[in-house]
């Protein structure tokens, strides 16, 4: 297979692990016998300072003629006080909208070798945390109008309008089945049905496309259940899709309770331009040039690449059993130090998996 990558390094940690990451690209393409040819392109702080914008012209470009794009992280203090316009942070969510990147997935995935980090009781946790929360990005009470503030009856007021149509709604949801095919097969559709409007539409259209999914199995739950039921008892997801705010919320709880940020990837897909995958983490200013970065989030994201953009199952399950050995052979960067362990730098821990893909 030959296919073309843009790949955004950025800000902080973002080159240091972005770097490592396309070493395993490179070793997994001359295993199997494919082509990955990239080009890069600038994203965030590092765009401001050579061009004035966070996100220039020819990014965006580079972005919609490839076939998958790598993200590393934008940001750090010393763009925190620029005129907020041209924030760093401005680059992510303009990339994300040139892209119609509708559908964020986020694993979260607790591995046996990080027990320990987790947050979570071990009895609570025993039966393992392998979800993905599939959240709907672009639509949603983040973006719907009317929004504003104002003063109504002489008191300062502000609003916002959660909406969503059916194909918002079905775009998203076959996204989610999508996935589920490819782990277990069950999908929670996660709203407020008993109090919100939006939410029975949202319930209505998820049923609808279920239909054109006969072997995966649909449930619902509503929000506030679904945020218990995560620390409750997390073994019981697979597949979670949801609305903006509540997937932000609950994606965030997901994967901050494994308690590994600097193992987390996620994707983010849309159906006209290619989809952009990057570790859920920022740019970590405080460890940047130090060679303490982790980059195991961004090698997974290479995984996640090849699984949903390229459809290279095996190749994906190559990289993530990898690391796994990576892990269990008890190599480790600080962030996931624990006693008894070797600690690597981020080069170094590269190489271990490197050496067992
Ligand atoms: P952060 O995720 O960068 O860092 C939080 C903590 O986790 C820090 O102590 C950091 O050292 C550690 N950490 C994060 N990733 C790590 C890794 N791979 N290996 C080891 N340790 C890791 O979050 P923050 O400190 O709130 O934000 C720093 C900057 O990143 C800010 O400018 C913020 O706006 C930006 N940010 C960018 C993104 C993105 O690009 N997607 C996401 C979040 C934050």
């Amino acid at each position: 297979m030959k296919k073309h990558i843009c790949v955004m390094a950025g800000d902080g940690i973002g080159p240091e692990i972005v770097s490592q990451a396309l070493r395993v690209l490179d070793k997994v393409a001359e295993k199997f016998g494919h082509e990955f040819t990239r080009e890069e392109a600038l994203i965030g702080g590092i765009a401001i300072d050579n061009t004035g914008s966070p996100l220039p012209e020819a990014t965006i470009e580079a972005c919609k003629k490839a076939d998958a794009v790598l993200l590393g992280a934008v940001g750090g203090p010393k763009w925190d006080t620029i005129d907020p316009a041209i924030r760093p942070e401005k680059g992510l969510l303009g990339i994300r909208k040139a892209l119609g990147l509708f559908a964020n997935l986020r694993p979260a995935r607790l591995l046996p070798e990080l027990a320990g980090a987790c947050l979570l009781r071990p009895d609570i946790v025993k039966d393992g945390l392998d979800l993905m929360v599939v959240r709907e990005l672009t639509g949603g009470i983040y973006f719907g109008k009317p929004a504003g503030t104002e003063v109504r009856d002489g008191k300062r007021t502000g609003f916002n309008t959660m909406i969503y149509n059916e194909d918002e709604i079905r775009r998203i949801a076959h996204i989610a089945f999508k996935a589920a095919m490819k782990r277990k097969k069950k999908v929670c559709s996660v709203d407020k049905a008993n109090v919100l409007d939006v939410s029975r539409v949202w319930r209505e259209v998820v049923i609808e496309v279920a239909k054109e999914y006969p072997e995966v199995e649909l449930s619902h739950l509503y929000v506030d259940n679904a945020a218990m039921q995560l620390v409750r008892d997390p073994s019981q997801f697979d597949v979670i899709v949801t609305g903006n705010l509540f997937g932000d919320i609950l994606s965030d709880e997901a994967s901050v309770i494994t308690g590994s940020i600097g193992m987390l990837a996620s994707a983010s897909l849309g159906t006209e331009y290619a989809g952009l995958y990057e570790p859920i983490h920022g740019s970590a200013p405080d460890i940047a040039g130090q060679g303490k970065a982790n980059p195991l989030a961004t090698i997974l994201s290479i995984s996640m690449m090849l699984l949903h953009e390229f459809d290279l199952k095996d190749e994906a399950m190559c990289i993530e059993n990898a690391v796994r050995k990576t892990l269990q052979d008890g190599f480790r960067t600080g962030d996931i130090m624990e006693e008894g362990k070797i600690l690597c730098n981020t080069t170094e821990i590269t190489d271990k998996v490197i050496e067992r893909l």
